[in-house]
């Protein structure tokens, strides 16, 4: 066996339906009574929820998480929280409320315990991007990393099935680069196909019957581990990709990890025969090319394939080539500026990835 190396991320993870109901004891255990709850505006009602759990014993409520986790938000944030006397923090949401909490924990020390309520995964990872100015930079820190997550899958019914879709993709997008990650080990490689084939079955069920209990919560099964390698392994072209072109052309996180990933994929895999050989197996109808497989998929889940149908332009194809080549990373296929011109090109056009 090759050499490796191994470094778990020390969280609680309590998973199952009615689970949010263990959150007063999951609060005690951290010993903090006072906690600060945040969600988006568009999630009071869940903000609500876990007022009404715990008795209205709370420091108070904030609901102006947003996407990309701006600083201004946090500073308000901060300061409410200081003023309320917040002991804890307690965020349900998707991975904008996330973050939101992450980046009040990290500056105050403050315990934090996420209910996540999306696929994204923001919540097994020690990892936090924030926004100043209009521009996004993101840091890793174990200090980062929220203490304890509980996972219901009530939570997740309420997601919009497109939305499920996306975020969905945005996991296997985490556990597909983890696959080939230069870092990767045994667990992080066994939790990665496992996620990705659970994902692969449950978001087409998803998508058929949004009620499906059985499937939503395999997803969040999945979710969980895909996560779990985002948190403890190096990303490379795929996820790069995506922040450059989220964050210079304003595309929306999840559909563009959506859009993006078998296109990645196909310009890594001449490099990661073995890699490509393991992901097919999982992804129903890869006939050996995984980057089939993943087309099969997306088109079973019927989202969007191109980014200009998010607002890029066509002479945005180059900024973005540029860019993808300006700041060098590890990837296990060096970067050529032409050939990632192509691959962005496809992904803006909505082509198959080949
Ligand atoms: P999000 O948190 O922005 O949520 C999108 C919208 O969906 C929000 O309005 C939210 O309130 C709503 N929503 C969430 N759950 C819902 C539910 N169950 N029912 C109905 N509505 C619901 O989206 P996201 O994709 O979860 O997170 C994206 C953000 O997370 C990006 O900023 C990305 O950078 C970050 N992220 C960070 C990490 C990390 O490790 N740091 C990992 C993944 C994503």
């Amino acid at each position: 066996m090759d050499a490796f190396e191994y470094n778990g991320n020390p969280s609680r993870v309590v998973f199952g339906a009615g689970k949010i109901q263990s959150l007063p004891a999951e609060l005690d255990r951290l010993g903090v009574t006072n906690p600060l709850v945040l969600s988006t505006p568009e999630q009071t009602h869940h903000a609500q929820s876990v007022a009404d759990i715990l008795q209205h014993k709370i420091a108070g409520t904030f609901s102006k998480a947003a996407m990309h986790t701006p600083t201004h938000v946090t500073d308000e944030a901060l300061a409410y929280a200081r003023a309320q006397g917040a002991d804890s923090i307690v965020s349900i949401g998707g991975g904008s409320t996330i973050g939101l909490g992450k980046a009040i924990s990290v500056r105050t020390g403050l315990p934090h315990l996420c209910i996540p309520t999306t696929y994204a995964g923001s919540e097994m990872t020690p990892i936090l991007g924030e926004t100043a100015d209009g521009r996004k930079t993101t840091r890793t820190d174990p200090k980062i990393l929220p203490a304890t997550v509980i996972y219901d899958v009530e939570l997740t019914m309420s997601l919009p099935v497109g939305m499920s879709a996306t975020s969905g993709m945005n996991a296997i997008a985490h556990a597909v680069e983890a696959l080939y990650a230069r870092n990767a080990n045994p667990i992080t490689t066994l939790m990665a196909l496992e996620g990705i084939k659970v994902l692969a079955t449950a978001l087409p069920d998803i998508v058929h019957d949004p009620h499906a209990l059985a499937a939503r919560s395999q997803a969040q099964y999945g979710a969980w581990l895909c996560a779990t390698c985002l948190g403890m392994v190096g990303m490379a072209l795929h996820h790069k990709l995506c922040h450059t072109l989220g964050g210079s052309f304003n595309l929306p996180h999840a559909e563009t990890h959506t859009v993006v990933l078998p296109h990645a994929l196909a310009y890594n895999a001449p490099h990661i025969p073995d890699v490509v050989r393991k992901l097919a197996e999982v992804l129903p109808g890869s006939e050996g090319d995984a980057a089939r497989g993943l087309n099969v998929l997306l088109a079973k889940l019927g989202v969007k394939r191109g980014l200009k149908e998010f607002g890029m332009r066509e002479d945005d194809i180059d900024k973005a080539a540029d860019i993808a080549v300006s700041n060098p990373y590890w990837n296990p296929r060096s970067l050529d500026r032409d050939l990632l011109r192509e691959v962005i090109r496809r992904a803006w056009a909505g082509e198959d990835a080949r």
